[in-house]
């Protein structure tokens, strides 16, 4: 298996090539020049799996550069009952006959991207250790993704994380969440502006070719094709839970921010998984519900970007989206990077008119969004109806998911995060706070590690490279 740029520029390279880059070199993204299709049989085996056993399977299809042994091995190191809560790893919970949800949030951030991170932070230390090579991985985050990343590197060998930070603009339980490891290979920077003033001395400092090259920075985001085909085994995981034969089709309801995740069930289902429809679900910042509805992609400015409370899918144009595009263009590189271009030069495309419109409706995507006052409404209900308590992301999943429900069809709503993360809101909604997992009663008390850190890229250039200058910890 090799991969290819949706830019078309790119000469095609192997897994271990592309697993620790960020955009490939013509700026577009890594893609496996074909999807491997699973045959009845292959399936048919699958159904009967472990959650290690599932993720050796799917990831084996796209990783042939890391010895068979030594893969299962990082699998079954990584999807653990004691990282991951139970055996089942994900297990799908029934609200009622044909609604079910997949809990894929209790690893240890307890939202959705551990499933792929923690599988993430064992193939950088493999690959790193194999190639002698060490990594300082330099990220801006809000909340979530700065949390599964440094959870999921901490302790790993060759690799430092330098996560920025707005100081004082996390919830207390995120800042406790990061703020509260001590493994000497992860550093909180919280930088004293918003979190734009982070990101934009992450561009600034990766911008920087001479340090990025000695310092040898990298990053973790959702971008990274592993983290991609890591979220796909989960697809399986709740088909297979949810079904008994494989002649049954389903539908998975998936609240979507940067189109990671439904990427990866858009995945899953040219590898040959059942899948009838993919409901994809966003909050008020609704760019991708509305492409599905008109086929105009319009990224929207900052200020157009909403803070909602499911802030995790708060976005202004979703990052993955390209690689859905790509499939859309009959795997076309070249229209792709017309439709950047022009996403560049007008902050839009529409596809009205063209080819690419005319295949979007065989791709089996429903849209739909949802808003404030319908996350309070959902998460009631489901509480009163079903005594089941779900986070704001996971109700903006099940909202969407009801206005496409079809009786012949199991609908699977994906669960991006606990409740136990949005307290305030489930509060408001049910008037109850939400239990925390064993581990996190009292997490705000633990002591915090941080530096707080001006705003300024040259500042930040100096602290890692002080850090660099000292042996590991
Ligand atoms: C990241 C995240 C999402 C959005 O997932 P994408 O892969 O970016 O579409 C949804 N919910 C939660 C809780 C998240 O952390």
């Amino acid at each position: 298996m090799r991969y290819i740029s949706t830019r078309g520029g790119m000469p095609a390279a192997p897994f271990c090539n592309i697993l620790l880059e960020g955009l490939a070199p013509d700026g577009g993204l890594a893609m496996p020049e074909a999807y491997p299709r699973l045959t009845p049989a292959e399936l048919a085996a699958m159904r009967g799996m472990s959650y290690p056993q599932l993720a050796f399977a799917v990831l084996s299809k796209f990783i042939d550069d890391i010895p068979a042994g030594d893969l299962k091995a990082l699998v079954d190191k990584t999807y653990t009952p004691a990282v991951f809560g139970s055996p089942d790893i994900a297990p799908l919970t029934m609200l009622e006959p044909g609604l079910y949800i997949l809990g894929l949030s209790n690893g240890p951030t307890l939202a959705f991207k551990d499933m792929a991170m923690q599988l993430l932070g064992n193939l950088f230390e493999y690959v790193l250790a194999r190639e002698n090579r060490e990594l300082n991985i330099l990220g801006a985050t809000s909340g979530d993704t700065g949390s599964a990343a440094e959870y999921a590197m901490r302790g790993k060998k060759g690799v430092r994380v330098f996560m920025l930070s707005p100081q004082g603009k996390m919830s207390p339980f995120q800042t406790a969440q990061m703020f509260s490891l001590q493994d000497p290979n992860i550093y909180n920077l919280a930088v004293d502006g918003v979190f734009d003033d982070c990101q934009d001395i992450v561009k600034a400092v990766s911008g920087d070719a001479a340090f990025k090259a000695r310092y040898k920075i990298g990053a973790v985001n959702s971008i990274n094709w592993a983290r991609v085909v890591a979220q796909s085994v989960y697809y399986f995981k709740g088909y297979f839970a949810a079904t008994t034969s494989n002649d049954q089709q389903v539908a998975f309801a998936v609240p979507s921010g940067n189109f990671g995740n439904i990427y990866a069930g858009h995945l899953a289902r040219s590898m040959g998984l059942p899948i009838k429809q993919l409901v994809l679900a966003t909050n008020e910042n609704n760019v991708l519900e509305e492409f599905f509805k008109t086929g105009v992609y319009r990224v929207r400015k900052a200020h157009e970007t909403r803070h909602t409370s499911s802030p995790s899918m708060d976005i202004s144009k979703a990052s993955n989206f390209e690689r859905f595009v790509f499939d859309l263009a009959g795997r076309d590189g070249a229209t792709v990077k017309a439709l950047w271009a022009s996403l560049d030069r007008d902050g839009a495309f529409d596809l009205n008119g063209t080819p690419l419109m005319r295949a979007l409706p065989q791709q089996g995507f429903v849209s739909g969004s949802s808003t404030h006052a319908d996350r309070l409404a959902t998460i009631r209900t489901t509480h009163q109806r079903y005594g089941k308590l779900i986070d704001t992301h996971t109700a903006d999943g099940l909202k969407v998911a009801l206005e496409y429900r079809d009786a012949a069809v199991p609908m699977i709503v994906l669960e991006t995060a606990l409740p136990a993360k949005f307290e305030e809101t489930i509060i408001e909604a049910t008037g109850i706070k939400p239990p925390r997992p064993a581990g996190f009663e009292d997490i705000e008390s633990l002591p915090k590690r941080f530096e707080v850190m001006p705003v300024s890229p040259g500042k930040i250039k100096a602290y890692i490279a002080f850090q660099c200058a000292n042996k590991w910890g």
